[in-house]
């Protein structure tokens, strides 16, 4: 009998992994990845020239060990690589909270405009299973002493005391009762519902004043971002940071009549008049509108700006996978019945997959997104003059990289001198490859633990 081996086949390969020669530079690229879990591999060359033309460095992945290099996939969502989302929740919440409190670009001022923090949500496309919870006491689902049946013969009362991480959970209560059809079209007509709302919003301002919209923008501009998320029953909510600021943008007071209440006031009008079309479907927000003030500090009973940046920085990062389906296209038909994704969700991807051939709904993207459950837009969007882009907060994190990168090579400091870079790269392949799969999960809980300590930190010095 052969004694069982204390290594598993995981451990065995990351040790032949280690074992390669070029193994610690590998591991110097996984660490400046951040512990991608989904690496793209490049090979190609950079030259940097100064002015004069003379040539100041070349790069060239022919000489690394690897033969490549690697950068990072970048994808926001947790379920695809938890290192890129990681840094994606950290620039949005960056975004939001500039967009708040000033900083990186806005000013200071900008916190004492009135702004809300509001939550749109999807009307009922019939009853589902929910986790009803009363002073902290989970409660019976759906408690019906008479006992109806639907006309499907199935009860339309359940008894059960679901907790949040239940299954059932957004799970209709009788499947043939439910309006499938209304819960995709909703979901592929809500970016469009959204839209319409962030135009109608200035125009509910003008209408109450009496004024142009053009008289309008001359003292109000009105600043947005928003995030969706989608709920257990697989429609999308929005999540949203309203602001008011003067016609300059947040650099300019807005005018004294535009309160905190004035603003809710509009948001609840507005989002009670926008609708949306398509062929036997009108699409309207739910009637549970949630419109609250942001406060500069967080407390108890007061929502603040570090806690809705937080908010809105954690939905950002997730995706339909929430809602119990995939997070990537659906090719065929066919694929449906082998995916992995709740009874619930499957039955969503076959109504998008169905209304498709349907010649009224020509014009609505539904087989496309069906792995979205119809929904087709962005997942977070902002106005213009929000605060920052994520493409600034990025470009400094990329010019850090970069100088440190020169320090590495022992390459001057460009100083005043104007330099010129010009390269030449081809994808050389993603993924992780045998081995490497133990090293980069360990490299990233080094980059996350790491960060937690940074964070701790200047917590310690701000107090
Ligand atoms: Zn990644
Ligand atoms: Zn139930
Ligand atoms: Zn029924």
């Amino acid at each position: 009998m052969t004694e069982p081996s204390l290594f598993t086949p995981e451990i065995l390969a990351a040790a032949q992994r280690a074992a390669m020669p070029d193994f610690t530079r590998w591991r110097e690229m996984v660490r400046a990845t951040g512990g991608c879990a989904q690496p793209i591999r490049l090979q190609g060359h950079r030259i940097t020239f100064d002015s004069g033309l003379e040539v100041l460095d070349v790069y060239r992945t022919r000489d690394e060990p690897t033969g490549y290099l690697l950068t990072s996939c970048g994808n926001r969502r947790a379920s695809r690589c938890p290192a890129c989302s990681e840094v994606y929740r950290d620039d949005t919440y960056h975004l939001i909270l500039s967009g708040l409190r000033g900083g990186k670009g806005v000013p200071e001022d900008v916190s004492a405009h009135p702004r809300v923090f509001a939550t749109f949500t999807a009307p009922s496309f019939g009853a589902v299973h929910s986790s009803r919870q009363k002073d902290g006491k989970v409660m019976p689902c759906r408690p019906r002493r008479d006992g109806p049946v639907c006309e499907h013969g199935r009860p339309e009362a359940c008894g059960v005391r679901h907790g949040d991480d239940d299954g059932q959970v957004g799970q209709p209560i009788c499947v043939d009762c439910y309006d499938y059809a209304g819960a995709v079209l909703w979901n592929a007509h809500a970016g469009e519902l959204w839209r319409r709302f962030t135009q109608a919003l200035p125009a509910t301002f003008a209408r109450h004043l009496g004024v142009s919209r053009a008289a309008l923008r001359r003292q109000l501009r009105l600043s947005y971002a928003k995030v969706a998320e989608y709920q257990a029953r697989g429609l999308v909510h929005f999540h949203a940071v309203i602001r008011l600021d003067g016609p300059d943008g947040p650099a300019g007071s807005p005018p004294g009549w535009a309160t905190v209440p004035v603003l809710q006031d509009a948001i609840r009008e507005t989002a009670g008049s926008v609708m949306v079309s398509a062929p036997g479907f009108l699409g309207r927000w739910g009637t549970q509108l949630d419109v609250d003030p942001i406060y500069v500090a967080d407390s108890l009973d007061h929502l603040g700006d570090l806690r809705v940046a937080g908010y809105i920085a954690k939905y950002a990062t997730k995706g339909a996978e929430s809602a119990g389906t995939v997070d990537r296209p659906i090719r065929q038909l066919g694929d449906v019945a082998r995916l992995k994704v709740t009874e619930h969700a499957r039955r969503m991807i076959y109504t998008c997959f169905g209304l498709a051939t349907d010649p009224a709904y020509a014009e609505v993207p539904l087989r496309h997104w069906a792995h979205m459950l119809g929904y087709r837009g962005h997942f977070s969007t902002k106005s213009r003059h929000f605060s920052t882009t994520l493409g600034a907060l990025r470009q400094v994190r990329a010019d850090h990289q970069a100088d440190k990168a020169r320090e590495r090579r022992g390459l001057p400091e460009p100083g005043d001198k104007q330099t010129v870079t010009v390269g030449q790269w081809r994808f050389a392949g993603a993924g992780l490859r045998h081995g490497e799969h133990l090293w980069v999960e360990m490299i990233r809980n080094q980059v996350a633990t790491a960060r937690q300590i940074e964070r701790e930190r200047r917590r310690n010095q701000a107090d």
